[in-house]
């Protein structure tokens, strides 16, 4: 369930329509619902309510826009962090840094002494000889970092190849059977406080199998490392649910998952963590556009719009579908493609779809654009960088502005010996 609905024969985020944020703020803009953000964030955590205190760390990387961490914040979630950037702004969005933990498999030791200097609360180490780096750069701080080390259980998530993490040839974390000796390793080094395992195989995960085969093989490893003599405290088990694109699609709810989880880790006796991250903000968001012109073609015409790739990348990254649907619907229906004014070929949205007749001037939106959307914009072809509204009830207010081309121009130098 999601607040951007049809009233009155237009669609209304809340209670304010559409149409007025275009007039007010112009297309394209990425247009967020406090009430949908929230919601989600409750049923996630009340999926998990069979656990004892689970800690929820919102992966940032899915929406990091303050005010949607502000948001995440009140709801009481910590922040899962894969830069420094993504550091400053959890703690700019008041998250304690206790409850922040840092991904990632390419922290820099000035990342690292950033996170120690805040006294975040754990890393989640990728590889032994990030392990070194870190015990090293905190025992010359005088500190112990608190660590998982991140596993690589080798299970393929059934997603698309691009977000799928948990496979051997996938960068992420160390290969579970290398796992016991590098954990030995790094346990045994001064500044380092190794206390657990994390894992993450993958996004927009469309079932649960591979999830709890991954967990089952984390539940063994455990018993082998403690077998080995080690205190584990905390696993972390990571994000990746999946979340509907169109009307109808079957995912696995927060409960179906807290279930499966609560059943695989009962002898666990550790604190679960948490990285939720796509599964909140994709379904409270929606990206406005107005159509610039529909451009006849052989087969199907090709409705241009004012949004591009530049402002939301995953059709053209995973093939990713978003639901396109007019602000004013007239009932009618046409087969088009639907693209933006990027010149690539990989500038579409969707081909020869069924959408809402549209013509020249009309609105429409992207749905499911809450995650991984305005994050990932960019300026190519010297476009815009892509607003941000929040709206709540009755109300709404920018939360990101439009960061236009002369800005960006202005940001660039002609040496002198160009000249
Ligand atoms: C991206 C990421 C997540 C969040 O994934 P979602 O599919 O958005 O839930 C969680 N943990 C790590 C380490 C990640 O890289």
């Amino acid at each position: 369930m999601d607040h951007f609905q049809l009233k009155n024969g237009e669609i209304y985020a809340e209670d304010v329509p559409l149409t007025r944020i275009a007039q007010e703020v112009a297309s394209p803009v990425y247009i967020y619902s406090r009430a949908t953000l929230e919601r989600h964030a409750r049923v996630f955590r009340d999926g998990l309510s069979k656990l004892d205190n689970p800690h929820l760390a919102f992966a940032i990387k899915a929406n990091p826009n303050l005010a949607v961490l502000k948001i995440m914040a009140n709801e009481g979630y910590g922040a899962d962090v894969v830069s420094g950037g993504e550091m400053e702004r959890a703690l700019a969005a008041g998250m304690p840094p206790e409850d922040i933990i840092f991904s990632g498999v390419g922290k820099t030791q000035e990342e690292m002494r950033q996170g120690l200097r805040h006294n975040i609360g754990q890393f989640n180490i990728e590889s032994e000889p990030e392990g070194e780096e870190l015990a090293s750069v905190a025992h010359a701080m005088g500190q112990q970092a608190s660590a998982t080390l991140r596993i690589n259980p080798d299970v393929d998530a059934q997603t698309h190849a691009k977000i799928s993490t948990g496979k051997a040839e996938n960068k992420f974390g160390v290969a579970i059977d290398e796992a016991p000796a590098i954990f030995d390793r790094l346990a045994s080094l001064d500044g380092m406080n190794l206390r657990g395992v994390a894992v993450h195989i993958g996004s927009q995960l469309g079932k649960l199998e591979p999830l709890e085969t991954a967990f089952e093989k984390i539940g063994a490893l455990i018993a082998q490392l403690r077998g080995n003599g080690h205190i584990i405290t905390h696993v972390d088990l990571g994000g990746g649910l999946g979340v509907p694109h169109k009307e109808g699609e079957a995912y696995p709810s927060p409960m179906d998952y807290g279930d499966m989880i609560a059943r695989v880790t009962k002898d666990w006796g550790v604190r679960l963590m948490f990285e939720p991250g796509r599964v909140i903000p994709a379904n409270a968001g929606v990206l406005l556009t107005r159509v610039i012109r529909v451009k006849p073609a052989k087969i199907n015409p090709f409705v241009i719009v004012d949004a591009a790739m530049n402002d939301l990348a995953r059709p053209s990254l995973y093939d990713a579908f978003h639901d396109f649907a007019a602000v004013r619907p007239n009932g009618h229906k046409m087969m088009a493609n639907i693209a933006g004014p990027v010149c690539e070929t990989g500038d579409t949205f969707a081909m020869g779809r069924e959408i809402d007749t549209v013509e020249a001037g009309d609105l429409a939106i992207f749905r499911t654009a809450g995650a991984y959307g305005a994050t990932m914009a960019s300026t190519y072809n010297s476009r815009p960088l892509v607003p941000e509204v929040m709206v709540d009830g009755d109300k709404y207010a920018i939360v990101a502005n439009r960061i236009e081309p002369e800005t960006i121009l202005a940001a660039e130098q002609v040496p002198d010996w160009l000249d």
